[in-house]
């Protein structure tokens, strides 16, 4: 626990995305991002854009920690520097507030380091090379355990003469990306499963909107397996912000695909309904795309035909951020945003229940409609059912 007050947060973000028109939707994005992301954290802060720099500010007292872990969630941020903010009262007093930065920021003084000043005032008296000499001398007076180093610094010392005056040597990584609202609204199929939650994480970090479906087959499945992919789509709320996740009482269905469809194309009958249902709730919700976690070959309802097959179903295109990655990949990325020891919980799937022993692994699209149309007579009811009488849990 580290409490601060009167501190400044330099936030940094991708300026490759700024071009022209679209740079304030950006910003105004991550703004109001930011914002979302410190209601969550005890302390009164301001979020405030100015003359493209995003600052936070507090003079209440926080966590440091607390800060730092909702910031380094916001996607769009790829750095946040803890930033000294100076009223200009010359040079001399520069010198002096410079030194004392160091003191109270290091406790050990032994580094190299370069100083890095700029101007963007160019009214004030000294210019940045010769800032970068002077203020260098006073700091190298000051402690005999610093050295200069300008090709390969282990801190750099930013000065920066704007309105006023912003000095910052630390920067904490962000996780890049964008905010989260500047691109479309997707739907994600989420399962209480590894891959789904990782999937709807890489594809919100590209500024995506997240909204979720899941597919219970109560009482097959249980409420705890129910409650589980609600703990993961909070834990991903974290970085997503706030979504929807419909919950689609799905046991009807699955029986009448169970009693009149070939067992072992039961999976990837059952996948295609998910997609009709999925791409249905999508359209009403104002959504642009689907989401899953599907990885090739990694089951058999995910090898390169069983794709064709499910993916044959939908208009939407259907972001599959997975597709190449191996298991071990999406563990990682798992464990880093902490739905890891959520996913492997052991409740029953849906998918699983009624699984074949031998599923297909190489259906035929031609095959499967034809099967499907043993659902005809029901089929159509039952969709509408499911999607009517769906519950929509606010995460
Ligand atoms: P996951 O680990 O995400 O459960 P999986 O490896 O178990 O994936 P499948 O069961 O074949 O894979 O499902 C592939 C994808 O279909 C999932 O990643 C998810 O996007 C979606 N999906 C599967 N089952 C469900 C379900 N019950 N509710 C919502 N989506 C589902
Ligand atoms: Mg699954």
């Amino acid at each position: 626990m580290s409490n601060q007050s009167n501190k400044t947060y330099l936030i940094k973000y991708g300026e490759i995305f700024l071009k022209g028109k679209n740079r304030y939707i950006f910003e105004d994005a991550l703004v109001a991002r930011i914002t979302e992301a410190l209601e969550r954290v005890e302390g009164e802060f301001r979020v405030h854009k100015f003359l493209a720099r995003i600052y936070v500010e507090s003079d209440t007292d926080f966590d440091e920690d607390e800060l730092l872990g909702a910031l380094t969630k916001v996607f769009g941020i790829t750095a946040i520097c803890p930033t000294l903010v100076l009223e200009d009262n010359g040079f001399d007093d520069l010198k002096e507030q410079v030194v004392k930065y160091i003191k109270d920021t290091y406790e050990d003084t032994n580094f190299t380091f370069k100083m890095l000043c700029k101007r963007a005032r160019k009214n004030y008296p000294v210019d940045s090379q010769e800032m970068n000499c002077l203020l260098g001398e006073v700091l190298l007076d000051a402690y005999p355990g610093l050295k200069v180093d300008v090709h390969n610094p282990d801190v750099l010392i930013k000065v920066e003469i704007r309105e006023r005056v912003y000095v910052y040597s630390k920067s904490i990584p962000g996780p890049g990306g964008m905010p989260v609202g500047t691109a479309g609204n997707a739907m994600a199929l989420l399962s209480g499963g590894l891959d789904s939650p990782v999937a709807a994480y890489m594809i919100a970090k590209r500024g995506v909107k997240i909204e979720a479906v899941y597919f219970h087959a109560p009482p097959y499945t249980s409420e705890r397996a129910k409650e589980k992919v609600v703990d993961l789509a909070k834990k991903i709320s974290v970085y997503t912000g706030k979504m929807k996740l419909h919950v689609i009482n799905f046991t009807d269905i699955q029986m009448a695909i169970y009693q009149k469809c070939p067992p072992d194309e039961l999976t990837i009958i059952m996948r295609r309904y998910m997609m009709r249902i999925a791409e249905h709730i999508a359209k009403e919700n104002k959504c642009i795309g689907l989401i899953t976690g599907e990885s090739i070959g990694q089951v058999a309802s995910q090898t390169m035909q069983s794709l064709l097959c499910t993916n044959a179903v939908c208009e939407l295109p259907v972001y599959r951020p997975l597709i190449a990655f191996d298991k071990q990949d999406i563990v990682d990325i798992a464990e880093k945003i902490d739905t890891y020891e959520t996913s492997v919980l052991p409740y029953e799937d849906c998918c699983t229940i009624f699984v074949a022993k031998h599923p297909v692994t190489k259906p035929i699209l031609g095959v499967i409609e034809m099967h499907e149309h043993n659902l005809d007579d029901c089929i159509e009811e039952m969709l509408n059912k499911a999607i009517n009488e769906r519950e929509v849990i606010d995460i």
